[in-house]
């Protein structure tokens, strides 16, 4: 327990953790410090979207860092054009912004959607609308974007620009859109950290035409909705509406940090020289693997991350404890009976399946790889965690 100990002595307490070392991993099985394999249903967070360190990903990331890791955006580099090329050939974007992690991926939009504002409408047009519930980051900006008080507190002041309507309000939209100083509507499709809370699409579908009458851009934050984690390559094609903007992250470099801004028609050449920038982005090593994680995503990958999802849906609605379970795709809420999804994590996590939680349900973002035998290992363990039987064979620790 010497490394949990110095954790707690040299890192920042902002986290949590479960008590598990984790050591190495291949597809969706965790080896721990304590010799033991968990299954995981996380992916990191909806990271890991080919699973624990795929052979092709490794040695592309390996191959990429041991050639030329670095060199600002100074100079040209291949990789990050080959996955920009990826992202415009494969969605709606015409042109690709690269940055590190989802919350600067929703900056990166936020700023889009102002100059584009203050471009064609003057400066007055700067208010984006945001929905209740959602989360955008940890940023300030991105907090200010975040509908929940909860991660609010203690922040205080945040930039102005941001206001708030409830998912599922057209009336409330179509008043707030009277506004000239609305720039643009940020959305995330399924709402991930406010409980896997999936939108209308009828709501999405009509709040979309508004925007477009009202030349208000469409923003979506796929950050944890994208790179096929629903089972199309972004979750708006789910929706059939093509956004403005959009923001990706999570997913997209397979393990390493790397975020998008994706640019539609009317934002192609909205941001020009110096008008945004990252030391990291597009670096080469995270866009190698980003590389890899698109191609690898293909139509089969896609259809199997559908069926999979369906099939773990069928299997935990007949589980013990079970209320219902929501989402899409490989993006799963289960609301319990009992609302103690952190007590319910930490006995899966016992049983040796690892998942996470989102508000009072527990959450699902296995890797897209997932296979059968893995998913029913998994499946059996979280059935024996959740009727609160200690699994067979298993050390106590
Ligand atoms: C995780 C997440 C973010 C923040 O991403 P970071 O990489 O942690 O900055 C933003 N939006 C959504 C929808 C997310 O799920």
């Amino acid at each position: 327990m010497r490394l949990m100990e110095e954790e707690k002595q040299y890192l920042a307490g902002t986290y949590g953790r479960f008590s598990l070392e984790a050591v190495s991993g291949r597809g969706a099985i965790c080896q721990g410090a304590d010799g033991r394999e968990y299954v995981d249903f996380t992916s990191g967070i909806g990271v890991n979207a080919l699973g624990f360190c795929d052979p092709d990903w490794a040695a592309a990331v390996a191959k990429q860092a041991a050639t030329l890791q670095h060199t600002s955006n100074l100079y040209y580099t291949r990789p990050m054009v080959e996955l920009a090329k990826r992202l415009c050939q494969r969605t709606f974007a015409k042109k690709v912004f690269f940055c590190n992690s989802g919350a600067e991926a929703n900056e990166g939009i936020i700023k889009a959607a102002r100059k584009y504002g203050g471009d064609h409408y003057g400066p007055g047009r700067k208010v984006i609308l945001c929905l209740e519930n959602s989360f955008h980051g940890r940023t300030v900006t991105t907090l200010a974007a975040t509908g929940q008080e909860v991660f609010h507190k203690h922040f205080f002041p945040f930039p102005a620009g941001f206001r708030f309507l409830k998912a599922g309000d057209l009336e409330g939209l179509r008043l707030a859109l009277e506004s000239p100083e609305v720039c643009g509507l940020l959305v995330e499709l399924i709402q991930g950290e406010g409980g896997v809370v999936p939108l209308e699409k009828g709501y999405v579908q009509a709040a979309w035409q508004l925007c477009q009458e009202r030349d208000v851009l469409f923003m979506v934050d796929e950050v944890q909705t994208g790179v096929g984690r629903t089972g199309k390559l972004l979750c708006s094609e789910q929706y059939g509406i093509t956004p403005d903007l959009a923001s990706l992250a999570k997913g997209l470099g397979g393990g390493l940090p790397l975020g998008a801004v994706l640019l539609g028609e009317k934002c192609a050449d909205t941001l020009g020289p110096g008008d945004h920038g990252s030391t990291f982005g597009g670096n080469p090593v995270a866009c190698a693997g980003g590389c890899v994680v698109l191609d690898k995503l293909d139509e089969g990958l896609l259809a199997q991350v559908e069926r999979m999802g369906a099939y773990l849906t069928q299997q935990l609605l007949a589980m013990p404890r079970v209320a219902s379970v929501e989402g899409l795709g490989m993006m799963l809420g289960i609301t319990l009976q009992e609302g103690i999804s952190g007590q319910l994590a930490a006995a899966c996590l016992e049983a040796g399946v690892m998942v996470l939680t989102a508000k009072e349900k527990l959450r699902l973002l296995p890797p897209l790889t997932l296979t059968k035998a893995e998913a029913d290992l998994g499946l059996e363990r979280m059935a024996k965690a959740l009727s609160g039987v200690a699994p067979a064979g298993t050390r106590a620790r």
